[in-house]
């Protein structure tokens, strides 16, 4: 006879794992006990030697599909005899274990939602060990029910019974609840709650074209049919967001296939656990309202993941799911919040009285050469850990200041946020604040040092620097850059092209075309696109045909320029502007490469103003014919030791190609071709000089599938190894990952750089 104390660290709460080393412990004739800790799972077994070794075997290969174990730390005990192995109730102590994600409704579950006999027929609030709701109903760990905010609910006396059971597939499944005994919907109509079945009333209002705010599990929506042309474009009004598409939630892959084309890869993506918005090509004729998605030919789609979608779609193909808020608020997710919220936005709201504890916002992805990418990671994935090596600190990264997220990371564990929005809107920035506190009172962590971005107006930097800690200020593209690298693991230096709209370079100039060679702990700026002028500043960024002209000037001369059909209507503006610019007002200098593309979507006809943000972007690489061979040239000329990439030959082609009546679609193609043709000749350059074969992609401007395409056949077809982001997205929702990664690193080296020095003392 053994006796062994196992130590299970991981996201072991919340995923069935008690009831499974139960199980295997009976199977395996172990005596002993088994309980969560702050840390994750404590068991003692004891048993014959081989049973042992079984029960340590199938812990390795079996252990429940929601768990992800990080260690299992086993040690021998002196034998204690006994013939029955318990569940003990959970213990406190350090709080380290690992809190899993909110997860998507299961087939079980989904199966005894829609059975007539089933005690839990059409109850919206299902759920079981291996689905539901996690992350945002968690106020504090362990992972136990009074840590919830299903605390209020007492299980009736049918629910304890499986709650207590360790056999039942609702062993410990803290949010567990029935229609007796569990959470309830009501429909309000004016403020007033609508008598009858809230699900009916809620059919009812859709079809009559209403707009119905629907609390889901991470916050409020705003729902219309999807097919309702009249209901859409008056949801547009009332949001005030008048272009960017809508997301929305299909009743099953047939209907979205109706709306789409879905890859297999996709259909994975749709139908995984986390059940995110997947962005997928828009099919020519479909039955969805003009509105959804206007001028776009992608659409973001995502499948019910609650029990409550699934009730809700059920008389209906696709209905408009986009966060409940005006424009670029966040979304409301507090019952108090709610009714003034969307007074003038919804006609009614379908509520539902169990607390949401924190926003968290739908995840967006999208298959990029047969791989998933993020371009929100929120609900799903949120908090699961991202790797990190080398770190024995706690380093707090908050981020950048559009699409911010903020980490945490401790030990080998980054924890990222999920997405916390544009901090300028104070509500956000409120938000941010609240969720840092909420993360380090759930993961027990006390940051010693601050990561944060190099510009000094950045909300998150102002607040790292108010924290008192030691702060490391991590330029932006260099955390794009360290990003890519951490999540691959890769500790040789690589070169980066790092591409995007915006980002401090801290030499008072506005960097987004940069190429970086270096490590996770710092790179060298090696080379840029050539600079030209933000005319007019933060305008330039909704307003395209301003960098145009600025570009249009350097590359054909002002008074060419200004002769451009492009610009005349415009005139006084633009040459006021450009005199502005001479004299050094509000035109900071950029090497943007967000910038270079809103110049030739303007040039090429797209766009001249845009209405949210990367539009004429996003227009000008879906209008690119990909049937285009040529392609236009950069001339790199070497300057103070640095690569610029000088565009003025691409923008004289481009301007002439418009001016012959050239389609903005070749035009399109003629630009990305270029730029893929830059990458190749630059990473030669770089191999020529190094003998580095790796480069890293990222910054906003990759979130284009066909640069992404483009760039990496061309760099592999050169023998590069091509590293792109897969698990945090490449825009600044990145960030804050990247600045963890990075400040680790440097920590790491001057640590070890002292240890060094202390040694030659
Ligand atoms: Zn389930
Ligand atoms: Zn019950
Ligand atoms: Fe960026």
């Amino acid at each position: 006879m053994v006796r062994f104390g196992v130590t299970i660290s991981g996201v072991v709460q919340g995923v069935g794992f008690r009831p499974f080393l139960y199980r295997e412990a009976v199977q395996n004739r172990l005596s002993g006990f088994v309980r969560n800790t702050g840390s994750g799972v404590y068991a003692e077994i004891e048993g014959d030697a081989l049973s042992c070794e079984v029960f340590f075997f199938e812990l390795e290969t079996n252990a429940p599909p929601l768990s992800r174990i990080t260690q299992i730390r086993r040690e021998e005990l002196p034998v204690q005899g006994g013939d029955s192995f318990s569940i003990l109730a959970s213990e406190g102590g350090g709080k380290t274990a690992l809190i899993s994600p909110d997860i998507g409704i299961c087939e079980d579950c989904k199966r005894e939602l829609l059975d007539p006999k089933d005690r839990r027929y059409l109850y919206p609030f299902i759920n079981c060990t291996n689905c539901g709701p996690r992350f945002t109903i968690i106020e504090d760990i362990p992972y136990d029910r009074q840590n919830t905010s299903m605390a209020g609910f007492k299980q009736c006396e049918t629910c304890q019974r499986e709650y207590d059971d360790p056999a039942n597939r609702r062993f410990h499944a803290q949010p567990n609840a029935c229609p007796a005994c569990g959470p309830e919907l009501r429909f309000l109509l004016n403020g007033t709650e609508q008598p009858g079945d809230p699900i009916e009333r809620f059919t009812e209002a859709i079809r009559a074209g209403m707009i119905v705010a629907v609390k889901g599990l991470g916050g409020y929506h705003l729902a219309c049919d999807a097919e309702n042309e009249t209901a859409v474009s008056l949801l547009r009004v009332r949001k005030e967001r008048y272009e960017k598409p809508f997301a929305v939630m299909a009743r099953d892959l047939a209907a979205i296939s109706s709306l789409c084309e879905v890859s297999p890869e996709e259909e994975a993506l749709l139908t995984s656990r986390q059940k995110p918005i997947v962005l997928l090509k828009k099919r020519k004729v479909t039955a969805l309202a003009p509105s959804v998605a206007p001028g776009n030919d992608r659409l973001g789609v995502m499948l019910p993941y609650t029990p409550l979608h699934c009730l809700l779609l059920e008389p209906f193909a696709a209905l408009v799911m986009t966060s409940g808020n005006i424009s670029d608020r966040p979304m409301i997710y507090r019952d108090e919040d709610a009714g003034d919220g969307f007074a003038g936005l919804s006609d009614a709201i379908l509520t539902h009285n169990r607390p949401i504890v924190r926003r968290v916002d739908d995840s967006v992805c999208v298959v990029s050469l047969g791989e998933p990418r993020f371009l929100r990671r929120a609900r799903g994935w949120a908090p699961e850990p991202l790797p990190i090596f080398g770190n024995d600190r706690v380093i707090l990264a908050v981020g950048a200041q559009q699409k911010n997220t903020f980490a945490l990371a401790k030990g080998n564990h980054v924890f990222v946020s999920g997405h916390i929005g544009d901090l300028d809107d104070p509500e956000t920035e409120s938000g941010f604040v609240s969720e840092i506190g909420s993360f380090e009172r759930l993961l027990d962590a006390e940051p010693d040092c601050v990561a944060c971005d190099l510009h000094p107006d950045y909300l998150s930097t102002k607040f790292a620097q108010s924290l008192g800690i030691p702060a490391i200020s991590i330029q932006h593209h260099h955390a794009h850059f360290a990003s890519v690298l951490a999540e691959h693991a890769v500790r040789e230096p690589s070169a980066g092209f790092i591409w995007d709209g915006t980002g401090d370079g801290g030499d008072g100039t506005v960097w987004g075309g940069e190429t970086l060679c270096g490590t996770i702990a710092g790179s060298k700026r090696t080379g840029h696109i050539l600079p030209f002028r933000l005319l007019g500043g933060e305008a330039a960024v909704r307003e395209p045909w301003r960098a145009a002209l600025a570009v249009c000037d350097l590359a054909l001369g002002r008074a060419r320029a200004l002769q451009l059909p492009l610009f005349i209507p415009r005139a006084r503006e633009a040459a006021l502007l450009l005199s502005a610019a001479d004299a050094g007002l509000n035109a900071v200098p950029t090497t943007s490469m967000g910038r270079l593309f809103d110049a030739v979507a303007a040039i090429a006809g797209i766009r001249q103003t845009t209405a949210y943000e990367g539009q004429a972007a996003i227009e000008l690489e879906q209008a690119a014919d990909r049937s285009e061979p040529g392609n236009y040239s950069f001339s790199p000329v070497w300057e103070g030791g640095m690569r610029v990439y000088d565009w003025r030959p691409v923008v004289r082609a481009a301007v002439s190609d418009a001016e012959n009546g050239i389609p903005a679609g070749r035009i399109s193609m003629r630009f990305h071709r270029a730029l893929a043709a830059l990458m190749a000749a630059a990473a030669e350059e770089i191999r020529h000089e190094t003998g580095c074969n790796r480069v890293a992609l990222s910054g906003g401007c990759f979130q284009n599938e066909l640069l992404v395409e483009l760039g990496v056949s061309a760099l592999q077809r050169r023998g590069f190894t091509v590293l792109i982001n897969h698990l945090v997205p490449c825009n600044d929702g990145g960030i804050s990952y990247g600045q963890a990664a990075a400040a680790a690193a440097l920590l790491g080296e001057r640590s070890t750089q002292c240890a060094l020095q202390s040694r030659e003392e």
